[in-house]
């Protein structure tokens, strides 16, 4: 399914799509009760924590829908269907502690998505975690060195450190180049996925709600849907067999906000209540 990318695409700066699909979950920390556990602290980061319980019936309810094997972007290539990947954001410990063993009880790998600086502090991995993921056959990809708050307004020298350091530390702890990342915050721009791309990744996570795959200075990129903490395990297991209904409604809000971000504050909850009208009715 997986074409070879042209030459054009290779050398293009500009974003152009390409024939790939795939349909990519985001998720970040699975907890124990206690939000502070893992991964980023803080009310904002604890929306998207879901509990251990609530991501099992998450996985369960994926693995009652889906008619083909979660893939790993490693083989894209063999995928003839609508492929289906399931993502983990910012390296917190409960990759190590819930979330790879519970992939792996399912027969499923897993890419995460590393904060460099972050490695060993008490509630992100270290690097031997880190490495046994990946030797239990997981992906691990960049989520930049130290997760800026707006990285799309960063330099391109200090958006190019921040690619190369983070893979330069991961491939050192997995002895393998990194060839994967996302985007802290979802904070795409084209700088993003050019630096991305000179620093060696070849697939670059970002957060707009799609399946089109594009392609940028030969880097591909890969949009997801995101998973708060208030999704049900039915909406997970409906985004992972394709549901249109459903990827339509995110990429409408996604939309709504991204203009609703340039307009300004009142907007934004103007626009967000009449599409929540639009949607009910
Ligand atoms: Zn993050």
């Amino acid at each position: 399914m997986v074409e070879q990318l042209s030459a054009l695409e290779m050398a293009s700066t500009e974003k152009r799509e390409t024939s790939m699909k795939a349909i990519t979950l985001l998720y970040h920390d699975v907890v124990k009760g206690d939000m502070e556990s893992s991964g980023i602290a803080g009310a904002g980061a604890a929306l998207y924590k879901l509990d251990v319980d609530q991501f099992k019936a998450h996985l369960d309810a994926i693995a009652a829908t889906i008619t083909q094997p979660i893939r790993l972007v490693s083989d894209l290539i063999e995928a003839s269907d609508l492929p289906v990947l399931l993502t983990f954001d910012d390296g917190g410990i409960s990759a190590y502690t819930q979330i790879a063993p519970l992939l792996e009880s399912h027969g499923w790998r897993g890419h995460f998505f590393i904060t460099t600086a972050r490695i060993g502090e008490p509630t992100f991995m270290n690097a031997d975690q880190i490495r046994e993921l990946a030797s239990r056959g997981h992906v691990i990809g960049s989520h930049s060195h130290t997760h800026p708050s707006l990285i799309s307004g960063l330099s391109n020298d200090v958006l190019l450190d921040e690619w190369r350091t983070s893979a330069q530390i991961l491939s050192e702890i997995i002895d393998q180049p990194v060839t994967t990342a996302s985007v802290p915050g979802g904070f795409f721009s084209t700088d993003v996925a050019q630096t991305a791309a000179k620093a060696g990744i070849q697939w670059l996570f970002n957060s707009e709600p799609t399946t089109q795959i594009s392609v940028v200075a030969g880097c591909r990129i890969m949009g997801r849907y995101n998973i708060w903490r208030k999704t049900p395990a039915e909406t997970a297991a409906r985004l992972a067999r394709g549901d249109m209904s459903l990827r339509l409604m995110q990429s409408l809000s996604w939309n709504a906000k991204k203009v609703a971000k340039r307009l300004g504050g009142s907007s934004y909850v103007k626009m967000r209540r009449l599409l929540l009208n639009l949607l009910r009715g």
